[in-house]
């Protein structure tokens, strides 16, 4: 039996999947561990298997793969579960979008006040956080030694439903504070001079510390928007880290918002397409805008295409070297379009046999099985470590992990009282709401939520967008599930 079992849940997901083989390659320490695939859609979990077993096979690194549709088997013996599925895909997200438009919630009930991500549904989401409650159970059950951790989203809320009611090991990741690099670079700094940390909750993390070569490096900042922001454009719709409504929260809240939370702001950025797009560019107005998700959306599609692709070259032609420029140049003819032969690049990018993803969590598993201490930035629950924030809420704060688990760094200096009281508490208080509804099945706190919503006229509007979205044929248990409640 292999050394380790590491299981990803949602593995189709290939430029993830392959990120993390590309990882678990690269760490000595973890060869002859068992990866299992699991997914639904089989051509998918084909696909990510065909490459990585290449891969593999071609540093020469002893790694065993498997691929499985059943979650149970998945879970069976392993030691590390990575979540990232997406039950019903991102479709189910457009079909509530359009339901929600007509009863005149722009980009849908999802889209809340500092919750704008258009892939991070907390009210029509019940499949899924239902799906991950359920592999963390599994879990408990077939495996209880195990770490869940959980990549999927929405990161807050299922962090907090999963470590305050399953009692296993879990941890909730992002990559959102890579954004701290990008700023990095875009600043013109040296990295290795650069102190930082980011703390706050899941999408909602704020650059408390920023000093290079000891000193404060906000004036950096200011200095960068004062002279550079007038002529700054766009260059996709993720751009926004140095956007006008970056420099605004800046302003109104006193650190920078980082990654994700740039996208979380309040409805002041967020009202129409013409406000999106004065605070986060033309032409886009952001990626959560009707244009930047539209870009985003099609893009994933050509990625998963190609993926597939790619996997089917290499299963016609066993004999090709996957990393051979040779190789590469006949991927690249192939490629018809600009997004293909970007994407190919960035496949040839995520198999660059010197270089490392970036992602946390073949670092984290390394850590906690061998003992490779290592800083990363996780969601824990608090417990003291954010003063002001309750204990039993999920927080995203600086940690190092060993042997021994995960150990929270001292955030110092602190949260501003302003970014507590007037983005982490009422973000929270929605988590709380979400998660009030999943657990009661409490339709009446479906329609609260709603009812403070600033797009809500009247009650009746609440029950009929409410009403459409359950009744979507994909929503029968969750229709069930909020039945015994109305009044
Ligand atoms: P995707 O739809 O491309 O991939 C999700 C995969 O889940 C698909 O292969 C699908 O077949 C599979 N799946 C669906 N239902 C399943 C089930 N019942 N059991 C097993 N597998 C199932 O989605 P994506 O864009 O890759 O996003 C996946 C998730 O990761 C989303 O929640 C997204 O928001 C999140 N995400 C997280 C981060 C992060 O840093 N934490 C970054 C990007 C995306």
């Amino acid at each position: 039996m292999a050394a380790t079992k590491l299981s990803i849940i949602g593995a189709g997901s290939a430029a993830f999947s392959l990120r993390l083989v590309g990882d678990l390659c690269k760490t000595k320490e973890l060869a002859g561990s068992l990866v299992s695939f699991m997914d639904i859609d089989e051509s998918r979990l084909n696909a990510v298997y065909v490459l990585a077993k290449k891969y593999a096979e071609e540093l020469g690194v002893d790694l065993e793969f498997e691929t499985t549709t059943s979650v149970e088997d998945a879970i069976r013996n392993s030691s590390f579960v990575v979540n990232t599925a997406l039950v019903g895909g991102h479709s189910y997200f457009e079909k509530v979008r359009r339901i929600s438009e007509k009863y005149g919630y722009y980009r849908g009930i999802d889209s809340q006040e500092f919750n704008m991500v258009s892939d991070y549904y907390t009210i029509s989401n019940f499949n899924q956080l239902k799906f991950m409650y359920d592999v963390a159970k599994m879990i408990e059950k077939l495996s209880p030694k195990a770490w869940l951790l959980q990549a999927a989203n929405p990161v807050f809320e299922l962090t907090n439903l999963i470590s305050r009611n399953v009692p296993i090991n879990m941890v909730g990741i992002c990559h959102g504070h890579h954004a701290v690099d990008h700023m990095i670079e875009v600043l013109g700094l040296d990295k290795n001079k650069v102190d930082w940390q980011v703390a706050g909750v899941n999408h909602g993390i704020w650059l408390t510390r920023f000093l290079y070569e000891g000193k404060d490096a906000y004036p950096l900042i200011d200095k960068w928007f004062e002279e550079e922001l007038a002529s700054w454009k766009p260059t996709n719709p993720f751009d926004d880290q140095l956007s006008p409504v970056a420099k605004d929260m800046y302003e109104f809240y006193g650190k920078i918002p980082i990654g994700d939370t740039v996208r979380n702001g309040s409805w002041k950025y967020h009202y129409n397409l013409e406000t999106k797009k004065k605070w986060f560019g033309e032409p886009w107005g952001g990626v959560d805008s009707e244009l930047g998700w539209k870009w985003y959306q099609e893009r994933q599609a050509e990625v998963a295409i190609t993926m597939q692709k790619v996997a089917r070259y290499f299963q016609e032609n066993p004999e090709a070297k996957l990393l051979s420029r040779e190789t590469y140049d006949e991927i690249v003819s192939l490629a018809k379009d600009e997004v293909k032969e970007e994407f190919t690049q960035e496949v040839f990018k995520i198999l660059d046999p010197e270089k490392k993803s970036g992602e946390q969590h073949i670092l984290l598993v390394n850590a906690l099985l061998n003992n490779e201490k290592v800083d990363l930035v996780l969601n824990v629950l608090n417990k003291g470590a954010l003063p002001g924030i309750p204990d039993d809420v999920a927080v995203e704060i600086p940690v190092y992990a060993d042997k021994d688990g995960i150990h929270p760094y001292q955030v110092e200096p602190g949260i501003p009282e302003r970014i507590k009281k007037m983005y982490l508490m009422p973000r929270i208080l929605r988590m709380e709401w979400a998660l009030e509804a999943f657990l009661t099945g409490d339709r009446r706190v479906l329609e609260e939520f709603l009812i403070r919503d600033p797009r809500t006229k009247s009650y009746d509007q609440v029950v009929k967008v409410i009403d459409e979205v359950l009744g979507l044929p994909e929503n029968e248990e969750m229709r069930k599930h909020y039945s015994n409640s109305r009044k």
